[in-house]
């Protein structure tokens, strides 16, 4: 644990449509690029890239994003 790159989170981030407005925060923050907006501009993730840093989870302003199922 501690500092190293182990994370507690098993699951790739999800974003919640309904919540997410397409500002595209996300999508610059990931470090991995691993989220672009769908042509709907609803931020999606590609899960075979996502890391589950949760640096999405923390910048998104709506609270779009989980790390859960
Ligand atoms: S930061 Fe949140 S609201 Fe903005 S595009 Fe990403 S998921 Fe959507
Ligand atoms: S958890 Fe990290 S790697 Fe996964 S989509 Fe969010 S910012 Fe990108």
């Amino acid at each position: 644990m501690g500092m190293s790159n182990q994370v507690m989170f098993v699951m790739p981030a999800k974003v919640n449509p309904d919540k997410c407005t397409g500002c595209g925060t996300c999508v610059d923050e990931c470090p991995n690029e691993s989220i672009s907006l769908n042509k709907e501009s609803i931020a999606v993730v590609n899960e075979d890239e996502c890391t589950e840093c949760g640096l999405c989870v923390d910048t998104c302003a709506q609270s779009a994003i989980t790390l859960e199922d």
